[in-house]
């Protein structure tokens, strides 16, 4: 209780606060048309942090008018790669020098512990500007040989104005995930930040403009989602919709586009993520990434092992010391230096995670430690594991997005890898194995986006991310194959003079 005490102590005043409070619009910062603003809340004190304004239908169209005209006219589309890199090497260089004001911003909104925001998602953005910087200069197309007098080749081209929704869980690297391919392609880009987290999303705008971003290339919005990000959705004139979110919310933003204009779209959905533990696993590196896969960021992420399967000859004593990793963990103030977790993102969200809590003992599973908030102020959880936990038992079927472990036993490889696939969700999935034939047989069997093997949480720039079945989404952020969304591929004929020599 001395270490959990944490979260009782009196909220440590940030180093740094939020100075943009207003919409990107057009290159310049503005109030939104209706003059309305949202709060942004601490999740530490339940306070607000600061008003910010809140874009509506009116803004989203102005915005969309901004990338239009920027994307017809130039100079971005028409600037050679080379130009749009430096521009983008010049942000991740910006974002460098101010790292530690983001990441302050970034726990002040968020809610996740100043360590992860220091050595997690600050850098991780910023290597992610630098990873598509790199690749604006080699975007090219091929050419083909055909039939007859012809010299037929292919050009690689922005997309065009490109709309783009991103959650509150990794608010500084969702939007690096999302802005990195789109602008390194050439596209004009209007971005709805989440309504819970705008802060350092406006910042990087200000840095964007700092770094030489022509106006109306990136325009930033933030607001609710049902009136910002729904009329971004069904906005006849957006080429490309990305989304990264809840699968219900994806749901709405496939029908708005097939409802208005048809714009392609990228899913990022959620999960229920396997990982597989077996009995030859060196157990205490097991325990300590199965730990891991689940609680980092409180259990707020979309990959999180939420379905540790875990092999009957270890089962007990897995539980046993996953539990004692558990109480060890401490939970207080994000910028208290030793806090390894801070509080939820928000009311909703905890009320959500306690709701699944109460549902688990409800059907049966064993709640061996945690399973309550932490004092009354402040979105704080206990961490939480739950053993014999069973298939049918809905947390472990629905996305819990809190610090809440449930672990299931398995017997035999064929059953667990059916198991495993035995859900509507695939973007990720982890195994530890120390037999070579056991991580190649699981490595194929398990469907997933992205596999990690005797490893979790290992999410390099250069690595496509993505849903490998439909609830998880469609498409890849990340890596080369990123950019294949943001690009249009132009098969180009032209008859030759004569026939080739
Ligand atoms: P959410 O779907 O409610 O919100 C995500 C974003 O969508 C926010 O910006 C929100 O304002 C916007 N939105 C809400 N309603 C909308 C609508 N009708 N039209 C357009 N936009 C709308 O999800 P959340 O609660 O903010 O985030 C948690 C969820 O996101 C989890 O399910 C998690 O798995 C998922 N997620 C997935 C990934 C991934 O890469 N696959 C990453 C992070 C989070």
């Amino acid at each position: 209780k001395a270490v959990r005490g944490l979260h009782n102590a009196a909220p440590i005043k940030p180093s740094h606060h939020p100075r943009i409070t207003q919409l990107l619009i057009d290159g310049k910062f503005t109030d939104a048309v209706s003059g309305k603003t949202f709060q942004t809340i601490d999740p530490r004190t339940e306070e607000t942090i600061v008003e910010v304004a809140a874009a509506d239908k009116e803004d989203v169209n102005l915005a969309v008018n901004a990338a239009r005209k920027a994307f017809e006219t130039g100079p971005w589309r028409k600037m050679s790669g080379r130009e749009r890199g430096k521009i983008l090497y010049r942000l991740a260089d910006l974002m460098e020098a101010h790292k530690e004001e983001l990441a302050v911003l970034e726990t002040l909104d968020n809610g996740k512990p100043l360590s992860l925001s220091r050595n997690s998602d600050v850098p991780l953005a910023i290597d992610h500007y630098r990873y598509f910087a790199g690749w604006a200069d080699k975007i090219h197309g091929q050419t083909i040989p055909v039939d007859g007098p012809f010299f037929a080749y292919t050009l690689r081209e922005p997309v065009g104005v490109v709309g783009q929704i991103i959650p509150w869980n990794f608010p500084l690297l969702m939007q690096a995930w999302k802005l990195g391919p789109a602008l390194a392609a050439g596209n004009t880009v209007v971005m709805k930040l989440a309504e819970q987290t705008p802060l350092t999303g406006l910042r990087v705008g200000e840095l964007a403009l700092e770094a030489g971003m022509p106006p109306g290339v990136l325009n930033l919005v933030a607001g609710m989602g049902e009136t910002a990000g729904a009329a971004l959705c069904s906005h006849m004139d957006v080429d490309k919709i990305a989304f990264t979110g809840s699968t219900e919310v994806g749901h709405m933003v496939m029908k708005a586009a097939a409802e208005s204009n048809m714009k392609k779209v990228t899913l990022e959905l959620g999960g229920k993520s396997p990982f597989i533990i077996c009995e030859d696993a060196d157990i205490d590196r097991a325990v300590s990434d199965a730990h891991h896969a689940l609680f980092m960021n409180h259990g707020q992420c979309c990959v999180a092992g939420s379905r540790l399967f875990v092999h009957d000859n270890i089962y007990d004593e897995f539980v046993e010391k996953s539990v004692k990793l558990a109480k060890k963990k401490r939970v207080g103030d994000p910028f208290h230096p030793d806090s390894e977790q801070g509080p939820q993102v928000s009311q909703e969200q905890l009320d959500r995670i306690l709701r699944y809590v109460g549902i688990g003992q409800e059907e049966g599973a064993s709640l061996q430690t945690g399973g309550a908030r932490l004092g009354t102020k402040g979105y704080f959880m206990e961490p939480t594991v739950f053993a014999e936990v069973e298939d049918h038992h809905t947390i472990a079927k629905e996305e819990i997005f809190g610090p809440v472990m449930s672990i299931i036993r398995w017997k035999t490889l064929e059953e667990v890898a059916f198991r495993a696939n035995n859900t509507t969700y695939g973007l990720a999935a982890g195994i530890w194995s120390s037999s070579a034939n056991t991580l190649q047989y699981l490595s194929r069997a398990v469907k997933a986006g992205t596999l990690f093997v005797n490893c979790y949480n290992v999410f390099d720039a250069s690595l496509p991310f993505g849903g490998a079945r439909p609830g998880s989404g469609q498409g890849r952020d990340k890596g080369e194959a990123a950019l294949s969304h943001y690009t249009e591929l132009k098969t180009v004929i032209q008859r030759l003079p004569r026939n080739n020599p």
